[in-house]
């Protein structure tokens, strides 16, 4: 699996927030990750813009999908570390 997931809801990753995600942000980091590797923040709808501008800037971002379709098997392969 690539969240950490058990039977709870999936949480946001931004600072402080409780709310159940609804997205999932993938990511990489090309100086620290090989580039077919993929980290994972979650977001509720509210924070998907502030967290995925974050990685954008940076050139991080690669993909943004709905926590649904990402666990109906988007992403493959990664493990969820870090
Ligand atoms: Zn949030």
């Amino acid at each position: 699996m690539i969240l950490p997931v058990s039977d709870e809801t999936p949480i946001c990753s931004a600072k402080g927030c409780r709310t159940g995600a609804v997205w999932v942000l993938a990511w990489n980091n090309p100086k620290l990750h090989t580039p077919d590797r993929r980290k994972t923040w979650l977001a509720c709808e509210e924070h998907r813009e502030h967290l995925s501008q974050f990685l954008g800037v940076r050139g991080f971002l690669k993909d943004v999908v709905t926590l649904e379709e990402w666990q109906r098997g988007a992403g493959s392969g990664s493990a969820a570390d870090g």
